[in-house]
């Protein structure tokens, strides 16, 4: 797998790569703008194009955004609904010109809109998102840890806005601590066959182009959104072990997106580099 992480752009592209080139990465994952805010990114092409030769010359890649987290394509009220779909369209413009190629987002949530309602309208939300995406970009969903009215917790439902949207530049990524929070019981190699059928089964794997892998504290199926280090939490060394030594992944992407400091970033790729090459040799 290429395997990178999260990281911090406050200090410039320059920065940002090199501390990713300097623990390991093969792939990288940023913000693509103040993620608790509306405001559509103001990247422009010089910058884009600076951090695009810096990937190149890092050998990072791919790259992908993180989209804000007050996007919600699932909200009845119109303002909400409209910021978020200039967020998502603004994102997928800026990964088109930037040679990014994946924009990760969150669906939203339901909140106390009736759940077929909610689904109609993200459907409606991708379909007008998709209409503009340009070529080479790959929109993927994450899924949630699942908590009450929060879309995309389970591999069904995901599957089931694959199916109903149908388009080449759709996919899913799969965050390992979500999963978790969710119910799937990933720490070991039973778990993950029946986490990888079940997603299978349900999206099929050639749609699903990313993993976000990060441990948690949160006990399984308990619904909370929280990242601890690889190998330090419930999903555990096993857990990754087990996706790692999955054949079928292998030409996927793993984004780390785990707590801390730069040495907490320079531990936990170490951990997981030195999981996946056992189980490469095993
Ligand atoms: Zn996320
Ligand atoms: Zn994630």
């Amino acid at each position: 797998m290429r395997i990178g992480l999260h990281v911090r752009v406050a200090g410039g592209y320059a920065a940002a790569v090199s501390h990713a080139r300097g623990v390991g990465c093969s792939a990288i994952q940023v913000f693509s703008t103040n993620p608790r805010s509306y405001r559509p990114s103001a990247a422009n092409q010089a910058a884009l194009d600076e951090f695009a030769a810096l990937r190149r010359d890092a050998e990072i890649d791919p790259c992908v955004t993180h989209t804000p987290y007050l996007i919600n394509l699932a909200s009845d009220d119109e303002k909400i609904y409209a910021g978020s779909m200039r967020l998502l369209e603004a994102d997928l413009a800026v990964a088109g010109r930037g040679g990014i190629r994946y924009v990760n987002t969150h669906l939203g949530s339901y909140g106390k809109r009736d759940r077929k309602e909610g689904f109609t309208s993200i459907c409606r939300a991708l379909e007008a998102a998709l209409a503009t995406i340009p070529a080479g970009v790959v929109l993927v969903m994450e899924n949630s840890a699942g908590a009450g009215s929060l879309a995309g917790g389970t591999l069904e439902e995901l599957g089931r806005f694959i199916a109903a949207l149908g388009h080449p530049q759709l996919g899913v990524c799969l965050d390992t601590a979500h999963a978790w929070a969710a119910g799937y019981e990933i720490n070991g190699t039973a778990g993950v066959d029946r986490f990888l059928y079940e997603a299978a089964e349900c999206i099929g794997l050639d749609k699903i182009h990313l993993f976000h892998f990060n441990d948690t504290e949160v006990p399984l199926g308990g619904n909370r959104d929280r990242h601890w280090h690889i190998g330090d939490g419930n999903i555990g060394v096993e857990g990754f072990r087990a996706l790692l030594a999955r054949p079928e992944l292998r030409e996927k992407t793993a984004i780390l997106e785990t707590p801390g400091s730069d040495e907490d970033d320079a531990r936990n790729m170490q951990t997981i580099l030195t999981i996946a090459r056992g189980a490469a040799m095993a």
